[in-house]
Order: structure tokens, then C-alpha cells, then sequence
């Protein structure tokens, strides 16, 4: 079993379909270990973020990320990680295959509707920013 970090990002909850998004992460075999609707200041998004700092984009996405609820979760499954993206779909919703969430869910490169961690480095660092031991078991 590994575990993956994923958001929905503030784009898809402004958009009524955060149900849309757990519904597909029950269909694909994950289980949700822990979740919680967050409100993410300019500086939490910054930190999350902090890989893409030098990026022409790190403002924009810090700015979209703080403009509204979020909701995070710790999701469990065997090859989390790798199947969480494949669910997702191409960083550009244009770019991703039919039937992924960005696809069906996002609007832009931007505002993609959901993440997901990329590595278990980062799964693990991305879950740690989030939960406690206390919600993870
Ligand atoms: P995420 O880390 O959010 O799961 P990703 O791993 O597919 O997405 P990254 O390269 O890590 O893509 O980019 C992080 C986020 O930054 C993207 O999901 C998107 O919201 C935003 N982003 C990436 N590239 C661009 C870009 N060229 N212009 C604007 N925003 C971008
Ligand atoms: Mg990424």
C-alpha cells in the first residue's frame, strides 16, 4: 500500500464538485485516510508551493490557490501515487486524456481542479505540511 497527497483545488470547490472528485477516488480503489476543507493564507500556498519559487507562474498559483477552500486528503491505494496522476490527467486540462478529472473538471493550466504528489519524497513531505500523526493512523 502507498499513500498519496491530493487537493481539490479552490477552482473545483467554487465549482460544486468536490463530490464529483471523491466519488471518482472511491471508484479507482482509493481509500481516504484523512481530509479536511483548509483555507490556505498567500504563505501557505508559498510554502506548499516552494519547488516552483523561481517559476514565472509562482504568484499567479499562489494567489489562485489562497482565493478560496480548498479541500486536502491523504489518499491510500497500491501505486497511489502514480494512479492518483493518471486519474488527474495532463497539468493542461487541453493537454489531458478524456475521462481524467482535469479534463471533465478543469479550466485551465492554472486552474486544473485537482493535485497530486509526484513522487513518494513528495507524498510524504505534502501529507506531513497537512496532517498530523493523529489523523493518519
Ligand atoms: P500539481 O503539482 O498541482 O499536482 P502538476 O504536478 O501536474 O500539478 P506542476 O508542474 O507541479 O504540475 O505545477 C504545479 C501547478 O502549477 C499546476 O497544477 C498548475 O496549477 C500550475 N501551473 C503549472 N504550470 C503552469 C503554467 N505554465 N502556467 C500557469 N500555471 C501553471
Ligand atoms: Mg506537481
Amino acid at each position: 500500500m502507498e499513500r498519496t497527497f491530493a487537493i481539490v483545488k479552490p477552482d473545483a470547490v467554487e465549482k460544486n464538485v468536490i463530490g464529483r472528485v471523491l466519488n471518482r477516488i472511491e471508484e479507482e480503489g482509493f481509500k481516504v485516510v484523512a481530509m479536511r476543507m483548509v483555507n490556505l493564507s498567500r504563505t501557505d500556498a508559498e510554502g506548499f508551493y516552494a519547488v516552483h519559487e523561481e517559476r514565472p507562474f509562482f504568484n499567479d498559483l499562489t494567489q489562485f490557490m489562497s482565493s478560496g477552500p480548498a479541500v486536502v486528503m491523504c489518499l491510500e491505494r497500491d501505486g497511489a501515487i502514480a494512479k492518483w496522476r493518471e486519474v488527474m490527467g495532463a497539468t493542461n486540462p487541453e493537454e489531458a486524456a478524456e475521462g481524467t478529472l482535469r479534463k471533465q473538471l478543469g479550466t485551465n493550466i492554472e486552474r486544473n481542479a485537482t493535485h497530486g504528489s509526484d513522487a513518494p519524497e513528495t507524498a510524504a513531505t505534502e501529507i506531513a505540511y497537512f496532517f498530523g500523526g493523529i489523523d493518519l493512523r
